[in-house]
Order: structure tokens, then C-alpha cells, then sequence
């Protein structure tokens, strides 16, 4: 057998990379890592983390506003963005030296620099030839400017969390996660958003009731969300951009954020000179192993554009490194991912949505709940929460759980547990409810919303 510097080497040391790397080598492989960025990849350090920080930051506004209805009387209140940067970017800085220990404690050596395939055992970096038996690709992937968007006249996720100032007015185009999310920080913070969507309504693949409950929730903010909204041509102004439309329509913006979508990082991975195959929009393809085209080169997390969520990835690294290294062989489960969206008011949904579960189940049932929560009771805010069950009817299997509203994505994260066990309607509804809580909807939804396939109109 040839002699190879690693045991594994692993490229790109995001939150898959990382996971594999550690826990393969505690399996007692030889491993290096390779990260040309930083340690922590693009949840920790331009993604998930600092989003969420912002997400919080974001929200304050509206705390205050709220405690006026439960009698505080709050002196003027400021909002400095450059303390908020400076704050999340020491905190990041923690973060990446909490992974950098943690490779360190695991006897991972981590090389600095941009890692290409010179064939389907050597790596090259830096000028230097690396050889390992297996080699582990976790890229990740970037954001996508549209043609006519570049890094002149337009911003994507990457530099918005390192903007010198707030802009006063932004547009922000696409309508997924990031769009919708980035809409209600900037919000918060008292920027005028601009959404700027294509197509009918925002977050396409989520369930409608959802996604219509948050386009009217952000409206109702202060966010100008257009429809069938497409950028044809973006013109510099002496003091910002401005965009034209399809239809002949201007804006003027401060600054354009592109959230149009994400690729993997392979363009530049030399994966042909390895053998490993790429799908049409440059996704590395893979069984259900993780196994790559070729016999000894796997690809985990984003970079494989399966699902692309950081826990997603961290659990298939656990597979990885259990099936490779640890002489336990298993596949990870796609089906049944939670994932949330962490707008204001937020989204957390797991399982089928209705459409979904009318295409491949038939009959179903749909619970539904709608109501302002008891917070706003005294606060005041117009806000309303909406929880959904979808049901499938013959076996009263729930198939799917949905929620917008405050701490959806905690709620829907033990929905979770229930909708992958596979309980059953009854099930939910022998839960007893903790009351007052708005989680509790979930366990005492009794009527069943009527069937449009009993008046012949089905959607
Ligand atoms: P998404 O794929 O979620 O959304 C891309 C948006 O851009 C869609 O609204 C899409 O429209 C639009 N778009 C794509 N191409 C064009 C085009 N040619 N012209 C106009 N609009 C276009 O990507 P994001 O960038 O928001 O996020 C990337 C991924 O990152 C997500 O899919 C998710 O997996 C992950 N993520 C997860 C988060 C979370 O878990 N909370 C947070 C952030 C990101 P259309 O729908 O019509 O195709």
C-alpha cells in the first residue's frame, strides 16, 4: 500500500470541514485541514452566527417600542452601528479561536492557503504537494451576482456584515432566506427597505399561508415589498444607485444588496484532475455516503448543494468519519430537516407543506391557528402568529408543522422530534397543553379547515 502524508485531508474548514476533521482523527486517522478564509467557514464567521446577532440586534427596536404598553417610559433611544460591528466581530474572533483550539486539542494540523486537486491523492497548496489517502472536500459555496450586478454597484451577505455605515435607503433583491432576513435587519435598524422579488410572492417552497403571513407581517413594518420585481440595469448616481426595472419603473437606493442565491466553491478545485464529477451548476456529485465519482474523495455540506444547512452538514461529516474511519457505516436522512427563516416575525417549519402533501399524499387535513400573541395584547403591535398542521388523512400521520411568529424556530425545533417519529395527530393532541404559551396551539387544534376537494376546487 503507497504511503501517503495524511490519513484524510480535508479542504475548507467550515462547520462540515471541521466536525470531519475532529472526529476522524479521534477515530485515530492522520488529518490536515486546509481554509484559505478563516476557521469557522460561513456559518460561524459571514453567515448563520453573525446574522443572528444582528436578528437581535435588530429586534431591540421594537422591545422598546413595546414596553411603552407595559407602562415603561424609555428615554430616547440611539442606535450605534459601528458598536454593533465592532461587537460581533470580537465575538466571531472568539468563535474562531474557539475551532482553531479545536482542531488544535484534536491533533488536526490546519494549513493556511487555497488547496487545488493535482490528482486523486495530492493536493497541492501553497506551492506544496500534499498526498492523502482520502481527501474530504467541504468548500461550501458563495453568493451569486446576477449579470448586471458586481461588486461596484452592489453588495451580497459577505460584505453586509462589514458595512461602515447603515445605509438610509437599500434594496434588496431576491426573496429567500437571506433577502428576508437582511429585509428585517435593516428594518430594525430604521433603514427603508426596498424587497425586490421576481416572482408572486417571497420564500418560494415554504408554505403559502407562511409565506403570505410574513409578506404581510414585513409590510406592515415599513418594508416596500415589490412582486414580479426585475432589475434590468443598475446606474450610478452621485450619491447612490439607481435601479430600473423591466417595466420602465426607477428606485433610487443607497446601496443594492444581490441575495439572489448561492454556488459551490468548486471553480476553482482542479476536481476534473481527480476524477470527481460536477453536476451542471458546479455542485460535486455524491451517494449517499458522501462518496464522490471517485472512490476515494467524499464532499459534505454546501458544496454538494443537498440541503444547504450548517447542521445538515455537521451531520454528514458525522457520517462521514463514522463510515470511513470509525467502522460504522451510515447514511444521513434528508427527509424531515427543520430549518427556520430568521425574519421578524420568524419562520420555522418542518415536514411537507400543504402543497406539498396534497401532490404526494392526496387526501390530507389542514389545522390552522391565527391569532395576535398575548404580548401584544398590551403592547399593541399589530402582529399576528400563525401555526399549521398538515395531516395526512388516511393514517393521521402529521406530515408537516409550520409556524411564523416569535420563537418559531424554537418551537418547530421539538415539533421536530414528533413529525420525524411519525406521530400521529392523536399523539399531538394527548399532549397537554403548558398554557399560556403560543406553543400550546400546537396540541389543542381541534377543527379541521375545510377540504376545497369536497366543492371539486382543489389548489
Ligand atoms: P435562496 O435560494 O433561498 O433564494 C434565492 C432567491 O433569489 C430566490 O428568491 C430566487 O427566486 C432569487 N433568484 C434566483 N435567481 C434569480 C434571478 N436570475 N433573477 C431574480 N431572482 C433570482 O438563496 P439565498 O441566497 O437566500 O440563500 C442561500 C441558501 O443559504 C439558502 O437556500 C439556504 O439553504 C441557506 N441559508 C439558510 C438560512 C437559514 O437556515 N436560516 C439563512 C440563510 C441562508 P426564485 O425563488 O424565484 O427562484
Amino acid at each position: 500500500m503507497p504511503s501517503y502524508d495524511y490519513d484524510l485531508f480535508v479542504i475548507g474548514a467550515g462547520s462540515g470541514g471541521v466536525r470531519a476533521a475532529r472526529v476522524s482523527a479521534g477515530y485515530g486517522a492522520r488529518v490536515a485541514i486546509a481554509e484559505e478564509y478563516r476557521v469557522g467557514g460561513t456559518c460561524v464567521i459571514r453567515g448563520c452566527v453573525p446574522k443572528k446577532l444582528l436578528v437581535y440586534a435588530a429586534h431591540v427596536r421594537e422591545e422598546i417600542e413595546d414596553a411603552a404598553g407595559y407602562g415603561w417610559t424609555i428615554p430616547e433611544s440611539r442606535f450605534d452601528w459601528a458598536s454593533l460591528i465592532a461587537n460581533k466581530d470580537r465575538e466571531i474572533d472568539r468563535l474562531e479561536s474557539v475551532y482553531r483550539r479545536a482542531l488544535d486539542n484534536a491533533k488536526v494540523t490546519l494549513i493556511e492557503g487555497r488547496a487545488r486537486f493535482a490528482d486523486a491523492h495530492t493536493i497541492v497548496i501553497g506551492g506544496k504537494r500534499i498526498t492523502a489517502d482520502k481527501i474530504l472536500i467541504a468548500t461550501g459555496g458563495h453568493p451569486v451576482r446576477l449579470p448586471g450586478f458586481d461588486e461596484q454597484n452592489s453588495i451580497t451577505s459577505n460584505e453586509a456584515f462589514y458595512l461602515e455605515t447603515l445605509p438610509e435607503r437599500i434594496a434588496i433583491v431576491g426573496g429567500g432566506y437571506i433577502a428576508v432576513e437582511f429585509a428585517g435587519i435593516f428594518n430594525g435598524f430604521g433603514s427603508q427597505v426596498s424587497l425586490l422579488y421576481r416572482g408572486e410572492q417571497i420564500l418560494r417552497g415554504f408554505d403559502d399561508d407562511l409565506r403570505h403571513g410574513l409578506a404581510m407581517e414585513l409590510t406592515r413594518k415599513g418594508i416596500d415589498i415589490r412582486l414580479h420585481a426585475v432589475v434590468h440595469r443598475i446606474e450610478p448616481m452621485v450619491t447612490g444607485w439607481r435601479l430600473h426595472f423591466g417595466d420602465g419603473a426607477t428606485m433610487e437606493v443607497d446601496k443594492v444588496m444581490a441575495a439572489t442565491g448561492r454556488r459551490p466553491n468548486t471553480g476553482d478545485l482542479d476536481a476534473a484532475l481527480a476524477g470527481v464529477k460536477l453536476d451542471h451548476h458546479g455542485a460535486i456529485v455524491v451517494d449517499a455516503y458522501s462518496k464522490t465519482s471517485r472512490e476515494n474523495v467524499y464532499a459534505i455540506g454546501d458544496v454538494t448543494d443537498r440541503l444547504n444547512l450548517t447542521p445538515v452538514a455537521i451531520r454528514e461529516a458525522m457520517a462521514f468519519a463514522d463510515t470511513v474511519f470509525g467502522g460504522r457505516p451510515w447514511a444521513m436522512d434528508h427527509d424531515g430537516v427543520a430549518s427556520a427563516v430568521f425574519s421578524q416575525p420568524p419562520i420555522g417549519t418542518v415536514g411537507l407543506t400543504e402543497a406539498e402533501a396534497r401532490r404526494r399524499h392526496g387526501a390530507i387535513d389542514i389545522y390552522k391557528a391565527g391569532f395576535r400573541p398575548m404580548k401584544h395584547t398590551l403592547s399593541g403591535r399589530q402582529e399576528r402568529t400563525l401555526m399549521k398542521l398538515v395531516v395526512e388523512r388516511s393514517s393521521q400521520r402529521v406530515l408537516g408543522a409550520h409556524m411564523l411568529g416569535p420563537d418559531a424556530p424554537e418551537i418547530i425545533q421539538a415539533m421536530a422530534i414528533a413529525v420525524k417519529m411519525g406521530a400521529t395527530k392523536q399523539q399531538f393532541d394527548e399532549a397537554v397543553a403548558i398554557h399560556p404559551t403560543a406553543a400550546e396551539e400546537f396540541v389543542t387544534m381541534r377543527m379541521r379547515e375545510p377540504d376545497p376537494s369536497d366543492v371539486g376546487q382543489v389548489p
